[in-house]
C-alpha cells in the first residue's frame, strides 16, 4: 500500500462524506465519488467525468484507487477461474469465480497469509504476512466483475486467511459491499467461514450483520481436532457449539459446520454419529468437504464410500448435510490453497 496516499476505496460512504469535505468539496461529491469507485468501478479518476478536471487532478494527488490486480488466470473445463491478485506492496493472494446457472460467486482472501497453522491447510505454510484492508478485499471482487457478463451474486470469505482474525477490515468491507451505493450485494448472499475464534463470533452478532456464518469443525471431539487444527487447543468444541447456538438465538440465522473428511481421521461411522449427537437440535447444516490433499500437509482424502456412509448417518440423525460439489478439479491440484469447491442449491 502506499502510504502517501489516502486509501480511498476504503473509505465508508460516510467517510467519504468527511473526506469530501475536507478538501472543500460540497457533501453531494461524496455520493458521485463513492458511485465512481464502488458501483461503477472507476479505473482511474479520469474516468469520473462528471467531476471538474481541477477536483480530478487533486484526488490523483491525494489518493490511490489501487486494491488488488489481476496477475494471472486459470481456468477450468467447468469454468470456475481462479484469479492471482497483487496486492500494491507485492503480496499475493487468490480468488476464484464460480459460475452457476443462477449467478457468479466469487471466493476472496482476506489476508495474504494465515496464523491459524491447520495442518492440511496450504495457505498457512510461511504463517501470517498481514490482513487485507477493505480495498483490497473490495477489489478482488471489482476486478472479476469487470471481466464477466453476469453480475456477480454471492461472495464467499473462504481464500486465503482467517476472516475474524482481520475482524475490523473484514466488517467493513461487508458493508461496504452491501451498501446501497455501492455493488449493493446482499448480506444474505455473503458466507464467512471462520475456523471459531469465539471472542469475534460473539463480537460479530453485535453488528447485525443478516450474513451466512460457517465454521470450520472439521472433528467430532477435542482430541481429533487439536491434532489437526491448533486453534483447538484454545477453544472447546463445546465452546463453539455454546458460541454457534448464541449467534443462532440473536441472529435467526442458520451455521454452516464445514466438515473436511479425511481418511482414517475423522471419517469414521462412530465419528458421524459423535458429531450427530454434538449438534442434534441446532438450527444448522453440514457441508462435507472431500480433502483436497496438499504436498507436504497432512491428511488423505477419505473414499467415496465412506463420505457416502458418514452422510447417511448424519441423515439419520435428522442432519442438514450436503456434500460440496468439486469445481474446478482440474485446476485444483495446482492451487491447493482455495476451495474452488462450494454447494449448490443449498
Ligand atoms: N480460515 C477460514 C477460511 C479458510 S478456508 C476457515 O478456517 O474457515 C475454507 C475452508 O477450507 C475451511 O473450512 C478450511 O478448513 C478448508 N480447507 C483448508 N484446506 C483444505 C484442504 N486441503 N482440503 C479441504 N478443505 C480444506
Amino acid at each position: 500500500m502506499n502510504l502517501d496516499k489516502e486509501d480511498i476505496k476504503s473509505f465508508d460512504y460516510n467517510e467519504m462524506k468527511i473526506f469530501v469535505e475536507s478538501i472543500g468539496q460540497k457533501s453531494f461529491r461524496a455520493k458521485q465519488l463513492y458511485e465512481w469507485i464502488h458501483k461503477k468501478l472507476a479505473a482511474s479518476f479520469d474516468d469520473m467525468t462528471n467531476l471538474s478536471k481541477d477536483l480530478r487532478k487533486v484526488l490523483d494527488e491525494k489518493c490511490t484507487l489501487k486494491g488488488a490486480e489481476i496477475i494471472k488466470i486459470q481456468e477450468s473445463k467447468d469454468g470456475t477461474r481462479k484469479f492471482l491478485m497483487r496486492l500494491s506492496d507485492g503480496n499475493m493472494v487468490e480468488s476464484v469465480l464460480m459460475l452457476y446457472k443462477h449467478g457468479s460467486s466469487v471466493c476472496i482472501s482476506t489476508q495474504a497469509g494465515c496464523r491459524m497453522g491447520c495442518k492440511f491447510c496450504a495457505s498457512t505454510v510461511g504463517g501470517l504476512i498481514r490482513n487485507l484492508r477493505p480495498s483490497e478485499m473490495l477489489d478482488q471482487i471489482y476486478q472479476i466483475q469487470k471481466i464477466i457478463d453476469t453480475r456477480v451474486s454471492n461472495i464467499i470469505l473462504m481464500g486465503i486467511g482467517e476472516p475474524l482474525d482481520n475482524y475490523e477490515n473484514v466488517v467493513k468491507f461487508i458493508k461496504m459491499l452491501s451498501d446501497e451505493h455501492g455493488l449493493n450485494i446482499s448480506q444474505r448472499n455473503i458466507t464467512l467461514s471462520t475456523c471459531g475464534l469465539i471472542d469475534k463470533l460473539k463480537e460479530l452478532v453485535k453488528e447485525n450483520l443478516t450474513i451466512t456464518v460457517a465454521i470450520s469443525l472439521h472433528a467430532p471431539n477435542d482430541t481429533i481436532r487439536q491434532e489437526i487444527m491448533p486453534i483447538a487447543y484454545k477453544y472447546s468444541i463445546t465452546d463453539i457449539i455454546d458460541a454457534c447456538r448464541y449467534y443462532i438465538e440473536k441472529t435467526g440465522r442458520r451455521i454452516t459446520f464445514e466438515y473436511s473428511m479425511m481418511q482414517e481421521k475423522n471419517d469414521k461411522p462412530e465419528h458421524a454419529k459423535q458429531l450427530a449427537e454434538l449438534i442434534k437440535g441446532l438450527n444448522c447444516h453440514v457441508n462435507i468437504i472431500p480433502l483436497n490433499p496438499v504436498s507436504g500437509r497432512a491428511g488423505r482424502r477419505s473414499g467415496r464410500m465412506n463420505i457416502q456412509e458418514f452422510k447417511l448417518i448424519l441423515e439419520k440423525n435428522h442432519i442438514n448435510v450436503t456434500i460440496r460439489r468439486e469445481m474446478g478439479s482440474d485446476i485444483d491440484a495446482a492451487c491447493g490453497q482455495l476451495r474452488k469447491r462450494y454447494v449448490e442449491g443449498r
